[in-house]
């Protein structure tokens, strides 16, 4: 079992596309261990996205990812950070896959919808990150429902 980190951006919120977008990462069996409802503050999207700080994009990012509410969720399950790399797509929406969400809903490379974590390492820092070891659930993934 491995856990991964997602942000659903600003504009999966504002677009409607919260359920649309954790009902895809369901149905590849994964779980959401936790969950979160924000509005990320600058400071945090400077610290989060550090590895960034040098680039050109780097000040439009963090002011896209502090325009509105984000979600931000842990996933659950078996090779949870591979799979939700693909189910997210390439970074450019415009190479991304046929089917996956930011082919689906992504305009552009700034505003790609999803966030996931790129390694087990990075996914243990960013769920470290945002949430408090209390506020991460662990429960049997699909004990239940799906066969
Ligand atoms: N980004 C951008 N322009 C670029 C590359 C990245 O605006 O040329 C943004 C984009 O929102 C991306 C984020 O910076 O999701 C982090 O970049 P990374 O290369 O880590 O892509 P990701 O892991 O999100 O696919
Ligand atoms: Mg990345």
């Amino acid at each position: 079992m491995e856990t991964t980190f997602v942000i659903i951006k600003p504009n999966g919120v504002k677009g409607g596309l919260i359920g649309e977008i954790i009902s895809r990462y369901e149905k590849s069996r994964l779980s959401v261990s936790a969950m979160k409802f924000k509005t990320i503050e600058k400071s945090e999207a400077e610290g989060f996205y550090a590895e960034h700080k040098e680039r050109g994009f780097f000040p439009e990012l963090v002011a896209f990812m502090t325009s509105g509410p984000s979600v931000l969720l842990a996933l659950s399950g078996e090779k949870a950070v591979e799979k939700v790399r693909t189910i997210n797509g390439a970074t450019n929406p415009a190479n991304a896959s046929p089917g996956t969400i930011r082919h689906d809903f992504a305009p552009n490379t700034g505003e790609n919808i999803v966030h996931s974590s790129d390694s087990t390492t990075s996914a243990a820092r960013e769920v470290a990150f945002w949430f408090e070891k209390k506020e991460i659930a662990s429960y049997p993934p699909y004990s239940h429902v799906r066969g």
